[in-house]
């Protein structure tokens, strides 16, 4: 696997390969092992900052016990394991790209187009976006949308920003905790606001957390943001809604971090036949309704489709075989065993 530069800093040229895979999640890093075993070439793209989808975002430390031949690993372990299954193919995965339009093109290839500039010249594309692309659940008062970036924020790019600053983290859970006390250290005073006295995050968080409010270096308030109040086009203060009525507090900063949820987003707009929130497809290859787009693991729809990543190999293995013929419409595929390929041995033994 190969983390490709950030593209932001200079205008690039279309990367020309056979697959696109969308999704670094388990089933997007499978496809991509598969691709090569198969002789496609394949990039992958994610929104994310770091790759394994759900498995890394919602369940790292989980166990798994329903993967073929491993009696037991975590999420986190299976992730690893999946990216060293493909490294001899070196794969360029490209991070915190959201796909955005597509195009296709009279000689049957499609453009692709990521928010940040990206664009693919591709034969196929395997949609392996799980329930679409993870973004940060954000505030729904109307007056929070015109202060977003400038006083209302959903992530911490720079402390740096909040220095000498008045800010209000909202969250119990992991990211809320850790940023609240590493803010403390930086901004004029940080209060860290969550709706209930119990949290999410790590024990060991929390009793930090309480420390640091013991000691006087940071607050806590129990309560629900109720409204934002704004002067001359800057936060001033927030309502907070508690159980004996409202108070105010004081702020410049809200940084709201209650966690991330899934979208479907630009994907819902690629005229694919869709179904509550999943593209249909063939099960004979996991074709969507646009011939040359795949759809694999959680995004895929079917009768009887099972969420679980060993379904998810199944489709992105049989997927694969069809976008061959996308890719090379002249040559036909021989199936060769992966016990009797001498080319992958070969391969995998020199990755090794
Ligand atoms: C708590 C929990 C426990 C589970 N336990 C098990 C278990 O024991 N066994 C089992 O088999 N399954 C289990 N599952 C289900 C399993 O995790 C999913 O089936 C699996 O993660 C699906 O893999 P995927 O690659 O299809 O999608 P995901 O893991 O959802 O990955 C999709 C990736 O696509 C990216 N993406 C989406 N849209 C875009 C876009 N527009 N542009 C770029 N990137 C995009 C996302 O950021 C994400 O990284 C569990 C799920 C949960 C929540």
């Amino acid at each position: 696997m190969t983390v490709a530069a950030d593209p932001s800093a200079s205008p690039v040229s279309p990367i020309r390969t056979d697959v696109l895979i969308v999704g670094a999640g388990p089933v997007g890093l499978f496809a991509a092992f598969e691709a090569g075993v198969i002789g496609l070439s394949c990039q992958i793209v994610d929104i994310l900052g770091r790759v394994g989808g759900q498995c890394i975002e919602l369940y790292p430390d989980k166990p798994i016990y329903d993967i073929p031949a491993i009696t037991s690993c975590t999420a986190r372990e299976l992730v690893e394991r999946l990216l060293a299954q493909c490294k001899p193919f070196d794969v360029p995965i490209h991070l915190e790209q959201r796909v955005e339009t597509i195009e296709q093109r009279d000689d049957g290839r499609w453009t692709v187009r990521t928010q940040r500039g990206l664009v693919f010249d591709v034969a196929a594309i395997l949609l392996g976006a799980g329930n679409g692309a993870f973004v940060p659940q954000k505030l729904t008062l109307p007056e929070a949308g015109p202060l977003e970036t400038r006083h209302v924020h959903y992530s911490v790019p720079r402390l740096a920003d909040f220095a000498d600053k008045n800010v209000v983290v909202a969250g119990g859970g992991d990211s809320a905790l850790d940023w609240a006390l590493a803010l403390r250290k930086v901004a004029r005073r940080v209060t860290l606001v969550h709706r209930r006295a119990g949290f999410s995050a790590a024990d060991s968080s929390v009793e930090l957390m309480r420390r640091a409010v013991e000691a006087g270096e940071m607050d806590f308030v129990v309560g629900g943001i109720a409204a934002l109040e704004v002067e001359d086009g800057a936060l001033r203060s927030l309502t907070l809604r508690q159980i004996d009525g409202e108070i105010q507090l004081e702020a410049e900063h809200l940084i709201a971090l209650y966690g991330l949820v899934a979208d479907l987003g630009p994907i819902a707009q690629w005229g694919l036949t869709i179904h509550g929130g999943r593209v249909d497809v063939d099960t004979s290859n996991y074709e969507s309704s646009r011939p040359g787009i795949f759809a694999v693991g959680d995004i895929a729809n079917y009768p009887n489709k099972q969420k679980l990543i060993l379904s998810g190999f199944h489709e992105a293995s049989l997927a694969l075989r069809k976008a061959y013929a996308y890719a090379y419409p002249d040559k036909k595929r021989v199936h060769v065993h992966s016990s009797y390929d001498a080319k992958l041995a070969e391969k995998i033994g020199a990755a090794g």
